[in-house]
C-alpha cells in the first residue's frame, strides 16, 4: 500500500487535478490520498490557504469578509466546473463557514476551523473526481481516520493512539482521500498543524498504516544538491537519509516540511519525493539506510540571517558553570540558539537574527556583562551558514580539506567551522556577502571536479 501526497501546486487548478487523478489510476497500490489546499497556479497567485487566513483576520478584527469569502468561492467554483461536478461543495463551503463563526468556540478554534476549510474541500473535490471517472473514492475526515493532535493551535503534534486508529484503514476496500493539515483534539477540536503541514498528514498516515512508500508529489522533479537558485541545472539527488534529509532541510532545503520526517523515520517507511508534472520522473528516495555511492557528500545546503555571539574572558575553561550561565540568560531572555562553537578561552553562540533583534540585543550584551564580567563581549550580525552533508563523510580522508580549499578559491573567509558531532554534515559560517560564491565554488568541487 502507498500514501500519496498532494501538495499546494499539484491541486491548483482542474488541469493540475486531471494530473493527480491519471496518477492515482495508474497504480492500484494508491490507496491513501492526502491532499493540501490549491496553492498557487502563478507566481503572483495567493495561495488558498492564504485567502483563509486573510478571511479569519477580517472576521475576527470586525471588518467585512464577504469579498475574501468569495475568492475563496471563486478558486473552487472555476475547479468544479472545468471538471463539470456539481457546486454541492460551493454549498457546504458556505455552510461550514457559517457553522464556524456561529460556534461557540474561542477565536484562535474558530481561526483553525477556517483555515482547514481549503484542505476538507479540495478533499472532497477530488474524491467526488476520482468517482465520476469510476473509481471507488470516498472523502475521509481527519477525525474519522483517527488523526488525533495536541491542543496546540497552528503547531499541534501528533498524539500517539493516532497510529493504532489509522492502521484500520487497511481494512478498507477503496481510495480514501483524506485532507491534510489539521486533525482533532481528544475533546473533538479541530486544530492545524504549522504551515505547510500537509506533508505531515501524509507521514502520520503512512506510519499508521505501514505503508510501504510515502510519496509526496510536488512541482520538481527531486531534491537538488544544491539550491537551483544558486546553482543553474545542478544535480538530483536520486537517494539519500532520513538524517541527510534533517540535515539539508535545516539550512535552506525546503522541498519537505522538516516535521513531516519523523514519524516515516520513526516507523521505517521510505519517503519518495515526485513531480506530479513529470510522474515518470525518477524522483528522489529517502530510506533510513544509507546506499553505496561514490561521492561521501549527497548535498550542499546554505541559509542566511544568522548571528554569532562572541564571549571572551582569560581562564573562562576554569570557571565553573560559565556557559550555563550564558545559555541561561538567553533562556530567560527567551532567546533559541542553534550552535555553540566554543576555544580555551571564548564560546561563539550562533543565533538566528529573528531571535536576536537589535532592540533585544543591547540588553542581552548588558547582562552578559554584569552577571559573567567577560573581557569581550559583541555580535556580528549577517552570517550565512554552509553545511555539506553526507553521512559517508565520516570515513572518508579529505573532504574538510577539499572543502576549505574551495572556499579559499571563492576568495571567502571563514568565520567558522564546526564538525557536527554526528560527523553527518560540515557547517561553515561565512559572511552573507560571500555566501553564493562560496556554495559554487564548493558545488564545483564535490560535483563537477569530482567526476
Ligand atoms: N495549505 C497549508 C499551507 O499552505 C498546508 C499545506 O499546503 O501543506 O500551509
Amino acid at each position: 500500500m502507498k500514501v500519496s501526497k498532494f501538495g499546494g501546486s499539484s491541486v491548483a487548478s482542474a488541469e493540475q487535478l486531471k494530473k493527480v487523478a491519471s496518477i492515482i489510476q495508474d497504480d492500484s497500490e494508491r490507496k491513501v490520498i492526502v491532499v493540501s489546499a490549491p496553492g498557487k497556479r502563478t507566481s503572483d497567485d495567493v495561495k488558498v490557504t492564504d485567502l483563509l487566513i486573510n478571511l479569519g483576520e477580517a472576521y475576527v478584527k470586525g471588518a467585512s469578509y464577504e469579498s475574501q469569502l468569495e475568492l475563496v468561492l471563486d478558486r473552487f467554483r472555476s475547479i468544479l466546473s472545468e471538471l463539470e461536478l456539481t457546486d454541492k461543495v460551493i454549498s457546504e463551503i458556505k455552510a461550514d463557514f457559517e457553522t464556524v463563526i456561529s460556534s461557540d468556540y474561542s477565536t484562535p478554534f474558530k481561526l483553525e476551523a477556517i483555515k482547514s476549510i481549503g484542505e476538507d474541500s479540495l478533499a472532497k473535490v477530488l474524491s467526488e473526481y476520482l468517482a465520476k471517472l469510476g473509481l471507488n473514492a470516498t472523502y475521509l475526515n481527519p477525525k474519522d481516520a483517527g488523526i488525533i493532535l495536541s491542543d496546540e493551535p497552528g503547531s499541534a503534534q501528533i498524539l500517539d493512539e493516532s497510529f493504532q486508529l489509522l492502521y484500520k484503514l487497511h481494512e478498507r476496500e477503496d481510495i480514501v482521500v483524506i485532507p491534510g493539515f489539521f486533525g482533532y483534539t481528544k475533546e473533538g477540536k479541530l486544530v492545524t498543524f504549522s504551515r505547510g503541514g500537509s506533508d505531515i498528514t501524509g507521514s502520520i498516515v503512512a506510519a499508521g498504516v505501514k505503508a510501504d512508500l510515502y510519496e509526496n508529489f510536488t512541482d520538481v522533479d527531486s531534491v537538488y544538491c544544491v539550491n537551483p537558485t544558486i546553482v543553474d541545472n545542478p544535480k538530483e539527488i536520486t537517494s539519500l537519509t532520513y538524517k541527510e534529509m534533517r540535515e539539508l532541510s535545516y539550512a535552506g532545503f525546503s522541498v519537505f516540511h522538516d516535521e513531516a520526517l519523523i514519524p516515516a523515520f520513526k516507523a521505517k517507511i521510505p519517503v519518495c519525493i515526485k513531480n506530479t508534472n513529470n510522474p515518470d520522473g525518477l524522483g528522489t528516495i529517502i530510506v533510513s539506510e544509507k546506499e553505496v555511492r561514490g561521492n561521501p557528500v549527497v548535498g550542499i545546503a546554505s541559509d542566511t540571517g544568522f548571528l554569532s555571539l562572541y564571549v571572551s574572558k582569560y581562564l573562562m575553561n576554569r570557571e565553573l558553570g560559565f556557559g550555563r550561565r550564558l545559555l541561561h540568560i538567553l533562556e530567560d531572555e527567551d532567546i533559541s540558539y542553534e550552535h555553540t562553537p566554543s576555544g580555551i578561552d571564548d564560546l561563539s553562540v550562533i543565533i538566528r537574527k529573528s531571535q536576536l533583534p537589535l532592540e533585544k540585543e543591547a540588553k542581552v550584551i548588558e547582562r552578559i556583562n554584569q552577571e559573567l564580567d567577560p573581557d569581550l563581549v559583541y555580535t556580528e550580525r549577517d552570517l550565512a551558514l554552509i553545511m555539506i552533508v553526507g553521512e559517508d563523510m565520516n570515513s572518508t580522508i579529505g573532504v574538510a580539506s577539499k572543502a576549505t580549499e574551495a572556499f579559499s578559491r571563492a576568495n571567502v573567509n571563514l568565520e567558522m567551522i564546526n564538525q557536527g558531532s554526528s560527523e553527518v554534515s560540515l557547517m561553515f559560517g561565512v559572511k552573507e556577502e560571500g555566501v553564493e560564491r562560496a556554495v559554487r565554488s564548493l558545488y564545483e568541487a564535490f560535483f563537477v571536479e569530482e567526476e
